[in-house]
């Protein structure tokens, strides 16, 4: 039962044929892991808490520094140095108090992903390597969990969403780590602000979507955007049989090179 205030928060949500007060309930008692407080987790983080996601996830071990906050807008000036786990709980707590934030100041590493990805609904890989972004697949097929992944640099941006065991997953699709130093990282090359807002905003979209049942999920089909000529694709992806996490033969752990998120 939602009180008068929660009534009045969620109203154009409420408003929503397809989502109404039953829907606005399933977002309240939903379940949400951020992998990383950065540029496509700063969004996600805020309209999942805005929206009313019950329970939010956030992991990172990295501290906020100058040169984040030209996209990475869950924190602010005043939070450089802290942790960004605990500068992105703040700020969700800030926006709906009903929240309730799990910030977590480890590295998503091997040993704790599968513990960690367990206990959500949905995961959203806020990732700025291919390591971590492997790692995040790897975790959530073989939990069953779904997921969206992102991944952003300079003007363009591309999305999958993954449901285990149901559709292709970011392995099935891109099988392993790139070669070291073959795609250059956001800090090497840079990436326009809003970009990952675009992005990152999406993957909350999918979230959203799946928590509250409705729509049909960014699954088989790579979302492609570029800013530059305001220009999105999807291309249609396959499972593939023979994938190392999702296949038959599907294995845990595989490498994850020497990734950090
Ligand atoms: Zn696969």
């Amino acid at each position: 039962m939602f009180s008068d205030n929660q009534i009045e928060r969620y109203s154009r949500h409420i408003l929503l044929k397809q989502l109404g007060t039953t829907g606005q309930q399933k977002l309240c008692d939903g379940r949400v892991l951020i992998v990383g407080a950065g540029g496509l987790g700063s969004p996600a983080a805020l309209y999942c808490a805005a929206a009313g996601v019950g329970t939010i996830g956030i992991i990172d071990y990295d501290r906020v520094e100058l040169s984040n906050l030209q996209r990475q807008i869950i924190h602010a000036e005043g939070d450089i140095g802290r942790l960004k786990a605990e500068s992105a709980a703040d700020s969700i707590r800030a926006i709906n108090a009903d929240v309730c934030v799990q910030a977590y100041t480890e590295k998503f590493a091997v040993e704790n992903a599968r513990l960690i990805v367990r206990e959500y609904d949905f995961v959203i890989d806020g990732t700025d390597n291919f390591g971590s972004k492997f790692l995040v697949n790897d975790a959530c097929v073989h939990e069953g969990k779904p997921f969206s992944h992102a991944g952003v640099l300079q003007f363009s941006g591309q999305t999958l969403t993954v449901v285990p065991g149901k559709s292709a997953c970011y392995r099935c699709v891109f099988e392993d780590l790139p070669p070291k130093d073959a795609v250059p990282s956001c800090s090497q090359a840079g990436v326009l602000s809003s970009v990952v807002g675009i992005l990152g905003s999406i993957q909350a979209t999918e979230a959203l979507k799946y928590l509250a049942q409705i729509g049909e999920l960014l699954t088989d089909c790579i979302l492609t955007f570029d800013a530059l000529s305001m220009e999105f694709r999807k291309i249609t992806v396959r499972r593939n049989p023979e994938c190392l996490a999702c296949g038959s033969n599907g294995k845990w752990p595989l490498l994850y090179g020497d990734h950090c998120n």
